[in-house]
């Protein structure tokens, strides 16, 4: 039996290590494009950017434990095609073929046009290793950065370029930032964060053009505003690595469709983590998280072993700014309002509701807030609103519901 799993990042990872978790004992080969063996994404933004983290305490796992545990991870290697048909993969340089494929091929970052300047020196996304080695001799004091898009990872580099003493500029073309993941409250809490820490934020304008001779050198915002920059950071979303799944015939949603237990059109093939939309509560979602990417994997391995198992979903997410955690349970999809929770200048959570059901979980520095609205929802518990909103309720209190 041979399983092979295309993409060795974060969900590739946890496939092959819980197939042999299991007890799996066919051939298993992990397949990454990259040059470094699987890594946690999150530190991109946070901790490695701040150069407070060593690239070897990013990998998952060390390198030699893919070899040790009987795993054929090849490095630097791109899946070219797939032949479903002949249940064949072509690489960069072999020709493979299985009996399980598993598409584990993540995301790719929405780049700026060419004819705004997207192609210009000194214009960085922020996906992978690369892009932020690339930009991290940038971030000397007093330097001028623009950052493009409200959303948590440009609000995260724009807390590590302000804590670097450099100039930031964020530039959101929604109402507010956050606007297309949390709700107006989440937004004026970080909104005034930033302030705080002398981070020029504006919203409801849009970059129109960046300007400069070969590299960078300012950009002009729809308002008609000009800046004189020194480089930017693109932070405007991402899109589904779909590309191969598409040329071989396989159905897309929203991302590579799945079923319930990840399993794609074509029964050999299976997906999970960024790339993969599934059913959710009576519609289909596709998350862009390391929870996700890691249950989700886990549970196509075990399907793969015959386990017949079903993905449920337990959202969760988190975004470190400055000396802020904030800790996201559940989905907020669908919300018609939200009950603040303010414990003290920092800490403080916003519960979402519909009706009278509660949904997701904002808590900024208040991880009790957190992990009680976390159990509350897997729990389908919706607490009264009124007692969330008093600060002389007792969390534990909650918990008896
Ligand atoms: P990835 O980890 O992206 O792995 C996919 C891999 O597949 C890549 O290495 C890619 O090169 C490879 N690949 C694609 N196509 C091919 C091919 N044809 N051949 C060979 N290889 C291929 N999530 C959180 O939960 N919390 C956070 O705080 C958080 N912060 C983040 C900060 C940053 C800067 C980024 C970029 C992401 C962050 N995320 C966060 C999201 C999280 O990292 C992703 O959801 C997670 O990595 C998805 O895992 P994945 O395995 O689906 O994709």
């Amino acid at each position: 039996m041979q399983v092979i799993v295309i993409g060795a990042g974060q969900a590739g990872s946890s496939c092959v290590t819980k197939l042999r978790n299991l007890g799996f004992e066919g051939d298993i080969t992990l397949i990454g494009e990259e040059p470094a063996p699987p890594y946690q994404r999150p530190p991109l933004s946070k901790k490695y950017l701040l150069g407070e983290m060593d690239v070897e305490r990013l990998y998952l796992r060390p390198e030699s434990f893919y070899g040790e545990n009987g795993i054929d991870l090849r490095l630097n290697e791109r899946v070219e095609a797939i032949d479903p048909a002949a249940k064949q993969v072509v690489t960069s340089a072999d020709a493979l073929s299985y009996d399980h494929l598993v598409l584990t091929t993540g995301s790719t970052p929405h780049r700026l046009p060419g004819a705004i300047g997207g192609a210009l020196d000194g214009v960085y996304t922020v996906r992978d290793l690369k892009d932020v080695d690339a930009m991290a001799p940038e971030f000397a004091e007093g330097r001028r950065v623009l950052i493009v898009g409200g959303g948590y990872i440009g609000l995260e580099a724009a807390a590590v370029a302000a804590s670097r003493g450099l100039q930031v500029t964020l530039v959101e073309m929604a109402d507010r930032i956050l606007q297309r993941v949390a709700a107006p409250e989440t937004s004026d809490y970080f909104r005034a964060l930033h302030a705080s820490h002398g981070v020029n934020i504006v919203e409801g304008v849009g970059l129109e053009q960046l300007t400069g001779e070969g590299r960078v050198s300012g950009a002009v915002l729809s308002d008609g505003s000009e800046l004189v920059l020194d480089f930017v950071i693109v932070g405007v979303g991402i899109a589904p690595a779909t590309g191969l799944a598409e040329v071989a015939g396989i159905t897309l949603d929203n991302g590579i469709q799945t079923d319930a237990q990840g399993r794609t059109s074509d029964p050999a093939i299976w997906a999970a983590g960024d790339c993969a939309s599934f059913p959710y509560r009576g519609t289909r979602i596709r998350l862009e998280s390391v929870p996700n990417a890691i249950d989700q994997a886990e549970c196509v391995a075990e399907n793969i072993m015959g386990a017949g198992k079903d993905y449920v979903a337990k959202p969760w997410f988190w975004s470190d700014q400055y000396d802020v955690k904030l800790q996201i349970a559940g989905l907020n999809v669908g919300y018609d309002r939200v009950v603040s929770r303010i414990n003290d200048d920092v800490s403080r959570s916003f519960w979402y509701y519909q009706g009278e059901t509660l949904l997701a979980v904002d808590a900024a520095n208040a991880p009790r807030d957190y992990m009680v609205g976390k159990r509350l929802i897997e729990g389908g518990k919706s607490p009264d609103p009124a007692a969330i909103a008093d600060p002389e309720t007792d969390m534990k209190d909650l918990m008896r519901l």
